[in-house]
């Protein structure tokens, strides 16, 4: 039936590239097609410093992306407490790489890779390759808990969104609610996990409640809110030396948040948290759960294990040969969040940005020295640290060879977010809307919008009609 239509609706060159299974071969626009052709697949750091690498390189680009942007993660927690706008921190992926006339992007989801054919398949779409770079990251891990709905993560602009909605949310129906209690739970914020997105959020939110709303609102005291960080491990950035975690800890507990270490989250609902706390199981009772704990490799990790025997590691992640390639096909490169690469000492490479982008440009760096022969001096990742933001001028920062917390930290934190957003278009106003939104605790992106949900119907679950009774306000006089 569906090649019935096919062969109406299209003409009969693009039908005859149908392949048996209905796959239209996609036609490089490239009009030299005996260039080397490498297809990466994610437009995030690796992708994309990839795909820039090679730019000026004799190969032709096909990056493939189910988005058709390139988002700046460290930068989503803005996004989910209404400091910065989505676009203010993506970037069309046509737009990055529109200078790089031997590179073409395809918005797609991959959902097949066949090694002995060289291809990619995306739904009805199948692409040759001569090299291929798996940049396509990592999504959220709830540990085999359906916990999805009830406490969505912080991973992409959709995550950020719908977090932005829940909390706005929160704040709107605490204030229209006349019963203290149920007032208590909507404006009670848990936070599950205490990595550098959850200690971002978990500062950011409570600079919101206690900061940015305090006189907005008629009924409710929002400076009263709750926000509480359960994190699993003893320290709360575990990445970091300890002194560092507890100065961070010590910095959020300032701004007013709680945080409680060594807990196991063993329960949510649309309601309630539980967790337990060495021997006893606590409650909490909430309306808003926020899920920053844990990451698994893309579904693209299992393709590479079915289709060409890629080892996995315990969190996924595709174990890769030191130059990132398979070790049965040494055309197929995995990099960034997606690939387990160890670091020398022990341990292996963070899933952190810089890393991500190092090895981006050395395999592209890769590819154009094997296609002249010639050999490229192995890997070595530069490390220029770990940094976290904790709230408004706090940070931690640890290079190795110098470890701080405070302001300064947050002042090398803000020079670094610059450098990098300057890969982006619209760089001078995200940095003066930024500025802007830190000096005046303004957040102007407070908008509760996602299209096709009611969002007052989804998230009050009791539909009894209250009589709201207006609150006493101050009369202004009126002269
Ligand atoms: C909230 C948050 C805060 C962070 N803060 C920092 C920080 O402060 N500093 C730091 O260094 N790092 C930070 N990170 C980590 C950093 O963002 C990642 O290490 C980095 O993005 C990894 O790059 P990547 O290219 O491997 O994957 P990603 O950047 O995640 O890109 C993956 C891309 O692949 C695409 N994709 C996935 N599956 C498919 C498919 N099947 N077909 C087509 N496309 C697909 C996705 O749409 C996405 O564009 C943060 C991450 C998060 C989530």
């Amino acid at each position: 039936m569906y090649q019935f239509w096919v062969s109406i609706c299209f003409p009969k060159s693009y039908h005859s590239n149908l392949n048996r299974d209905n796959t239209l071969m996609v036609k490089q626009q490239n009009n030299d097609n005996n260039l080397h052709h490498v297809v990466i697949v994610g437009g995030g750091f690796g992708g994309l410093y990839a795909a820039q690498k090679l730019g000026k390189a004799p190969v032709k680009v096909t990056l493939i992306d189910k988005r058709n942007f390139h988002v700046f993660q460290p930068l989503l927690y803005q996004v989910a407490t209404g400091g910065l706008s989505p676009a203010d921190i993506s970037s069309p992926l046509r737009a990055l790489l529109s200078k790089n006339k031997n590179t073409e992007v395809l918005m797609g989801e991959v959902t097949q890779i066949d090694p002995e054919r060289q291809t990619v398949k995306m739904r009805y779409r199948e692409i040759k390759y001569d090299s291929l770079i798996l940049a396509t990251g990592v999504t959220q891990k709830y540990f085999n808990n359906n916990w999805e709905e009830k406490a969505p993560g912080l991973k992409t602009i959709e995550n950020a969104i719908e977090i932005r909605r829940r909390v706005f949310i929160a704040f709107e129906s605490a204030e229209k609610e006349p019963n203290p209690e149920r007032r208590k739970d909507w404006l009670t914020f848990v936070l599950v996990g205490g990595g550098p997105a959850g200690v971002e959020l978990a500062g950011a939110l409570a600079e919101l409640a206690h900061g940015t709303l305090k006189e907005d609102f008629r009924n409710i005291e929002t400076s009263e809110a709750k926000i509480i960080l359960l994190q699993g491990p003893q320290y709360i950035l575990p990445a970091y030396p300890p002194h560092l975690s507890l100065k961070a800890q010590k910095s959020l507990e300032k701004l007013g948040v709680t945080v409680k270490t060594g807990v196991r989250v063993t329960d949510i609902t649309g309601q309630l948290v539980t967790y337990r706390d060495g021997d006893t199981l606590e409650q909490i009772r909430t309306r808003t759960v926020l899920w920053t704990a844990g990451m698994k490799a893309s579904p693209v990790a299992n393709m590479l294990a079915d289709c060409a025997e890629a080892q996995l590691d315990k969190a996924g992640r595709v174990i890769v040969e030191p130059d990132f390639h398979l070790a049965k096909y040494n055309n197929i490169f995995v990099i960034g969040d997606l690939a387990h690469y160890p670091d020398g000492k022990g341990a292996i490479l963070p899933g952190i940005a810089p890393v991500a982008m190092q090895e981006g440009e050395y395999v592209a760096r890769l590819i154009c020295k094997r296609l002249q022969k010639r050999p490229l001096k192995p890997f070595k990742y530069v490390d220029w640290g770990n940094l976290a933001v904790i709230g408004k001028h706090q940070a931690v920062v640890d290079m190795g060879w110098l470890k701080l917390s405070g302001f300064l930290a947050w002042f090398v934190w803000l020079f670094i977010h610059v450098f990098y957003l300057l890969e982006f278009d619209n760089k001078l106003i995200v940095m003066i809307q930024w500025a802007w939104s830190y000096f005046t605790e303004s957040k102007g992106a407070r908008l509760i919008t996602t299209p096709g949900k009611d969002p007052e119907i989804e998230l009050e679950d009791d539909h009894e009609t209250i009589i709201y009774q207006a609150a006493s306000v101050q009369a202004s006089n009126v002269s």
